[in-house]
């Protein structure tokens, strides 16, 4: 089993009502951050999850209706802030990573894609093919502005689905299966379902044999998961499955509860910001 020194890095932040992320939080206006993960893998070298918020973000959000987007989520990105600069402070460069895991396509995870243009891009076979369905207003009201896409995405693309599932450890109940993304346990896609259409996260093991579980936006807050509060259905119905949301939390909830050595990192929570290194 090859293991991973993995990083929690923020690029930018969005504001929107608490109450659109937690049940019962109220209109106030609320900060929340983007992540993403920087793993350095023994072999493979340095690989990301997600990207979090890049300048790409707002030429993408320039025009109607993908303009939208951006008046509903007001996002702030400082120079130097965008994953693609913080990798110089652990002397990387973009062209050294050869790896991105992408948990879905909403805007904010995936801002940052073309600055990695050599990168082999693991992702869900559906969620991508969402990038591409419906209107393009039908894809901004569910998070997506395609244009952040690579266009040879299908060429470098290696498809969860496609991959041989196999088991996870019993220290991961209720979740039972993944994908083993680098063949030698390092990384392990795990099927979230409900946020959105194609929706994973990724179990790291670390130097120190902690296990680091980043369930994207399977839950918007690590205090959520503690709790088992979901956001309100208006949230989950407007951009995936109330129902299969819910259970996906239930279950972050017992594996929470179950195993308190497991760090389970949502994308957007301050806990887990607090954790991030700081960018330069
Ligand atoms: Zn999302």
């Amino acid at each position: 089993m090859k293991r991973c020194q993995f990083h929690v890095l923020q690029a930018g932040l969005c504001h929107h009502p608490a109450g659109m992320a937690r049940r019962g939080a109220g209109l106030c206006p609320t900060e929340f951050p983007a992540l993403a993960g920087l793993i350095i893998h023994p072999t493979e070298g340095p690989i990301l999850f997600d990207t979090g918020y890049d300048p790409a973000f707002f030429a993408a959000t320039r025009s109607m209706p993908e303009r939208l987007y951006r008046w509903a989520t007001p996002v702030q990105l400082k120079e130097g802030h965008a994953v693609a600069d913080q990798l110089q402070r652990h002397g990387l460069k973009a062209e050294d990573v050869r790896h991105i895991v992408i948990s879905h396509f909403h805007g904010d995870h995936i801002a940052g894609l073309h600055a990695f243009p050599a990168a082999r891009l693991f992702c869900s076979r559906i969620g991508a093919a969402q990038l591409t369905s419906g209107s393009r207003f039908g894809r901004v009201r569910r998070g997506l502005l395609s244009t952040l896409a690579p266009a040879e995405l299908h060429e470098r693309a290696v498809y969860f689905e496609d991959m041989a599932a196999t088991p996870l450890d019993d220290d991961m109940k209720p979740f039972e299966a993944g994908v083993d993304l680098l063949g030698d346990g390092s990384l392990l896609a795990v099927p979230l379902p409900g946020h959105c259409v194609g929706h994973w996260g990724l179990l790291v093991r670390d130097g120190d044999g902690r296990k680091t579980f980043l369930v994207g936006d399977a839950a918007w807050s690590s205090a959520a998961v503690r709790d088992n509060v979901p956001p309100p259905r208006i949230t989950t119905a407007l951009l995936g499955n109330t129902r299969s949301y819910r259970d996906t939390l239930h279950d972050l909830h017992l594996l929470g509860a179950r195993n308190t050595e497991i760090l389970l990192a949502p994308s957007h929570c301050p806990e887990i910001a607090s954790l991030a290194d700081p960018p330069a």
